[in-house]
């Protein structure tokens, strides 16, 4: 499995969610069909490991790590 990490920096909404490569949300960093605005946050990735991907996502600092509720890797 690959893992990827979407971080969020809107204000008031700073988090990083980890989600499995194949997520349609993820769509292997690709974000869904138009892609994601660079102002509302960017994709990391790819991760080997669930444990990977959380070691990023918390050294990103950001108050909120979740994984993601349609494709919920762990
Ligand atoms: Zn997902």
């Amino acid at each position: 499995m690959t893992y990827w990490v979407y971080e969020n920096w809107r204000a008031g909404a700073k988090k990083a969610k980890t989600h499995f490569a194949h997520c349609s949300y993820c769509n292997y960093g690709k974000g869904i069909k138009g892609g994601t605005r660079p102002d509302n946050g960017k994709w990391v990735g790819s991760f080997d490991t669930f444990e990977d991907a959380i070691a990023h996502a918390r050294q990103t600092g950001f108050p909120n790590i979740e994984p993601c509720k349609v494709c919920n890797p762990s």
